[in-house]
């Protein structure tokens, strides 16, 4: 038995094909296409978003903190945009971990 034996690379497995994958990930669950339109987002001290969305199912402009599970809402907007941005001054959630 020649030394090269113990290098030489064998192959046992045939070539199987590749698993279907696909090209674009799919969206998370969150950003269904029935999901309310993000008008704005202001960042938290710890680095989580407060989105502001515009009125879907009530007459309600919305509010949420993804940090800390904050809400608000009104129909005025500026209400909204000022209490969201108010909000991630003072909030210091970072950003719900994924898994
Ligand atoms: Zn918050």
């Amino acid at each position: 038995m020649s030394l090269l034996t113990f290098f030489t690379r064998r192959n046992k497995e045939p070539d199987t094909p590749e698993p279907d994958m696909p090209l674009v990930p799919t969206a998370p669950a969150h950003e269904a296409t029935n999901s309310p339109k993000v008008l704005m987002r202001f960042l938290t001290h710890g680095g989580a978003a407060v989105e502001v969305y515009e009125p879907a199912e009530s007459p309600k402009y919305t509010l949420r903190c993804l940090g800390c599970d904050y809400d608000f809402s009104s129909t005025t907007s500026t209400y909204v945009r000022e209490d969201a941005n108010a909000h991630a001054s003072n909030c210091r959630a970072m950003p719900k971990p994924t898994a």
